[in-house]
């Protein structure tokens, strides 16, 4: 009897709990990938993405291979594909049981389920483990038994949960055999791969950087991590996320190493705060399982259906271009164009400026991230647009604007990060360089902002507050 684990978004052979439970319930083990290329288009899957989880999955193919395990890649061209195409491997391989980890997005669901359709009738069991996240959606309720949907009282009982239950290393697989790992069809997927080559020099795919990385982190940058996070200019942040999204990095080890660290007092505060991200990560990918409705673009809130957004492709293009005159805003659009990722802090401003400021839809900005973002994924990057738009959980209130400039004076006070990625503001002082526009003649090069920065609060109130009178009317006509 043969075992399969079927690699998804967890491409790594350590902390990996199918890998481990396979390899000690069976003498032979193979592995799959069933690589949907038309999934990722449909997905707008990043280019740069694409690159860092084909050469993630290289890597990983060799490693499994030093263990005694091939992996075949299969190409399944959509999700649609995966049923027939695990069938025909289950027998054709002889496959009696089926390690995986769960996956909670909407389609990743309907794809499993489809796959197990297939499989009817089938001597073959399948054993799901949730290694994507610490706490599975939907383990922990309220005490009326309800999902939460607020961070803070769901961090409490997340911390309590980890506390009670802390992850364990899955057994380490045995490492005497040998088998091959033939990459082809990845090698000619590559090929086709359209990622920019000055990008893919920023980045370094596959299982063992992710480790060297969180070492790197937990040695000399989590201790520092909650005074300096916010400030783009210090790279003060961990820079996993690619590494967690596309799982060549398990979140339980990141957890794990992460605790061992608290042994310095100095840390401690840095730890708690970092923790606290896992958390939020966690929390949408409960979110997204629980709520699959955010999967086919609705706002968590449902008033917030009635928005009325603007759909001016202008002014989208210029945010998009890093093109609208707001330095702190244009700076941070242009390390996305250039690197495939932007600091977090970044993140929530260039998302309220596009639903606050320019009040065009969130739907509009996710969808663009997506496209371009390395770490590009969907319950992170869907709950980070919602909380921005005042349209998700737990979101910023509609009457809370982030100000571009102050955001800028604030986490970018003497202008170091705007320079780096504005050339045309480079020569400015930090004190002229968050509004170059009150200095006529500073900055020729740099455009005029496309916008006014004042009266947003009042616009943005005034059209929540017609949303939810819109909804009040239908809730009532119903
Ligand atoms: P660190 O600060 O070192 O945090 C550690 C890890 O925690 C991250 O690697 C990530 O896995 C997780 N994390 C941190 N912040 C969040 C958060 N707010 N929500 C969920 N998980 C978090 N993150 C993505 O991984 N993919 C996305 O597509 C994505 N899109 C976003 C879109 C918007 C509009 C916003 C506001 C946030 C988005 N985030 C996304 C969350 C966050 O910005 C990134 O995870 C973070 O910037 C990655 O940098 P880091 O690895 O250095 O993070």
């Amino acid at each position: 009897m043969t075992a399969l684990v079927w690699y998804r978004n967890d491409l790594r052979v350590a902390w990996h709990t199918p890998l481990s439970s396979a390899l000690q319930a069976h003498q032979r083990v193979r592995a799959v990938y069933l690589l949907c290329p038309g999934q990722w288009q449909q997905h707008e899957v990043a280019p740069l993405r694409e690159w860092y989880v084909l050469h993630s999955l290289q890597e990983l193919g060799e490693s499994l291979a030093g263990q005694g395990i091939t992996l075949d890649v299969v190409d399944c061209g959509d999700f649609d594909g995966v049923g027939d195409a695990l069938k025909a491997y289950v027998v054709e391989h002889g496959i009696s049981d089926i390690y995986c980890n769960r996956e909670y997005p909407l389609n990743e669901k309907r794809r499993d389920k489809h796959a197990v359709e297939a499989l009817r009738g089938l001597p073959v069991t399948i054993h799901g483990s949730d290694d994507g996240v610490l706490v599975p959606p939907a383990q922990l309720r309220t005490s009326e038994g309800k999902v939460y949907t607020v961070f803070t009282p769901y961090r409490r009982r997340w911390d309590q949960w980890l506390a009670d239950n802390p992850p364990a290393r899955p057994a380490a697989p045995d490492t005497s055999r040998k088998a091959g790992f033939s990459c082809e069809l990845v090698q000619r997927q590559l090929e086709r791969c359209e990622a920019d080559p000055s990008m893919t020099t920023l980045w370094q795919p596959g299982e063992g950087a992710a480790r060297s990385r969180l070492q790197e982190f937990i040695q000399a940058g989590i201790g520092g991590y909650q005074r300096k996070r916010d400030f783009p200019s210090l790279s003060a942040t961990s820079l996993l996320s690619t590494a967690l999204s596309a799982g060549t990095l398990s979140v339980a080890e990141c957890y794990s190493l992460a605790r061992e660290a608290e042994g310095d007092a100095g840390s401690r505060e840095g730890i708690k705060c970092w923790l606290g991200e896992l958390a939020w990560r966690d929390f949408y990918r409960q979110i997204m399982s629980c709520f699959p409705r955010l999967a086919w673009g609705e706002p968590f809130r449902t008033d917030t259906r009635f928005i009325q957004w603007r759909r001016d492709t202008a002014h989208f293009e210029a945010w998009c271009a890093g093109r609208t005159g707001v330095p702190l805003v244009d700076a941070a659009m242009r390390q996305l164009l250039a690197t495939g990722w932007m600091h977090n802090r970044l993140r929530m401003v260039v998302a309220m400026f596009l639903t606050k400021q320019l009040f065009i839809d969130w739907r509009w900005g996710e969808s663009f991230f997506m496209r371009h973002l390395i770490d590009g994924d969907f319950a992170a990057n869907n709950g980070g647009w919602q909380w921005s738009a005042s349209t998700g959980t737990d979101a910023a209130p509609y009457f809370r604007v982030f100000n571009p400039v102050r955001q800028g004076e604030r986490f970018d006070e003497q202008g170091e990060f705007i320079r780096a990625w504005v050339p045309e503001l480079a020569h400015l002082s930090g004190k002229q360089i968050h509004q170059p526009w009150k200095y006529p003649g500073c900055a020729p090069d740099y455009v005029a902002p496309i916008v006014a920065l004042s009266g947003v609060r009042e616009r943005v109130t005034e059209a929540f507050r017609a949303a939810q009178a819109l909804a009040r009317e239908v809730q009532h006509e119903c």
